[in-house]
């Protein structure tokens, strides 16, 4: 009832009173760091794969992810999201049709990126990308306070500041990030995972495969309804100026949410209960000696692109339509989709409508 007030407070209305509001009740939300539409939506790039300063066995890669056409090279470089999320889904942010996603925040870097997906704010940041803790609320601590969500949200990431982006001190989180061990006493597989976190060269991005099995031992054990899983290692090939690594580690990416998806739909806990909203906190430079960097400086950074999956999604594949999204939109998108309106005041960007959601924008 309360929730009712509040939509109708909102000025919000549902658009067929008897349908449920959702049929959405696990969230997942995916980002893959720094990674391009232009990958997304065309495959290896005609001006990057076969250039020797960014790619070193131009053979081997070209017969990996080329193709003559844009439509055969996505589907090469990420076959889950051409074949489930296409026929599934849906996918935003092909420029080329005039689809068009934007971050909205100046910095176009990755703290204020994340910071705009989870708390809907693209205000100045003091520090960009430094481990200092956000002064923003964020959506997944709003779902964990909520009854509903309360300890069902849990955060697995490669990068290690997402404690201080998620304001985990704060918030109270659980925030699993860098070479974080799992700690799950009793647990052989948990265990194992840990053991080999303390052997690897440790870095601030943790390997996304260690992340990725880090987060899949914890959905078998605790079975969260919200999680957020954040991919990094795309970013820092990128920056490493190897196109090769780059397109390798999206491929590897798209076989883990293949995966993910597989656990998900064969768990009759979670199977067509749950969605999947993948996206990325900044796109990079166009130019062909712009691609390894990002930020206000390098023309494109400021394009990416959104995938969404899941039982509330009506099926559309690519999307076609001539629109204009922000990453502002996905902290209300998100709550949105598992039925809660935004609270009062937060996040500032509305929610995105997926027709299907059986609930007026
Ligand atoms: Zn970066």
């Amino acid at each position: 009832m309360k929730f009712i007030l509040l939509l109708l407070a909102a000025g919000l209305v549902f658009s067929a009173s008897a349908q449920p509001a959702t049929k959405t009740r696990h969230l997942f939300i995916i980002t893959i760091d720094g990674f391009r539409w232009q990958e997304v939506f065309g495959g290896a790039d005609p001006l990057l794969v076969g250039n020797g300063d960014y790619v070193r066995d131009t053979a081997l890669t070209r017969q990996l992810y080329w193709d003559s056409t844009a439509v055969a090279r996505r589907q090469k470089l990420l076959p889950f999201f051409w074949s489930t999320i296409a026929g599934k889904g849906r996918l935003y942010g092909n420029r080329l049709l005039g689809n068009k996603v934007n971050v909205k925040n100046f910095y176009k870097i990755s703290y204020p990126g994340y910071n705009e997906i989870f708390t809907g704010h693209t205000d100045a940041i003091s520090s960009p990308n430094l481990a200092i803790n956000n002064k923003n609320t964020n959506v997944l601590e709003y779902l964990n306070n909520s009854a509903a969500y309360h300890g069902k949200v849990a955060v697995f990431t490669s990068w290690n500041v997402f404690p201080y982006i998620l304001n985990a001190s704060r918030s109270g989180l659980p925030v699993n990030s860098g070479y974080q061990p799992m700690a799950e006493p009793g647990d052989a597989t948990a265990g194992l995972i840990d053991s080999l976190q303390v052997t690897m060269r440790q870095s601030k991005t943790r390997h996304d495969e260690l992340t990725y099995l880090c987060a899949r031992e914890y959905i078998s054990l605790h079975h969260p309804d919200v999680l957020f899983l954040g991919f990094g290692e795309t970013d820092e090939f990128a920056h490493a100026a190897r196109y090769d690594l780059y397109l390798h580690q999206a491929a590897d990416i798209d076989r883990m949410i293949a995966d993910l998806w597989f656990m998900v739909q064969t768990d009759p806990y979670y199977r067509d209960s749950t969605t999947f909203l993948i996206t990325t906190d900044h796109g990079r430079g166009w130019k062909p000696n712009k691609w390894t960097t990002h930020g206000f400086w390098a023309e494109g950074s400021g394009d990416i692109w959104m995938a969404v999956l899941g039982p509330a999604i009506e099926p559309e594949g690519e999307m076609r339509t001539k629109e204009q999204l922000y990453q502002k939109q996905m902290a209300a998108t998100i709550a949105s989709l598992l039925g809660n309106p935004p609270a009062p005041g937060h996040p500032p960007g509305t929610s995105i409508f997926f027709a299907g959601m059986k609930m007026a924008q």
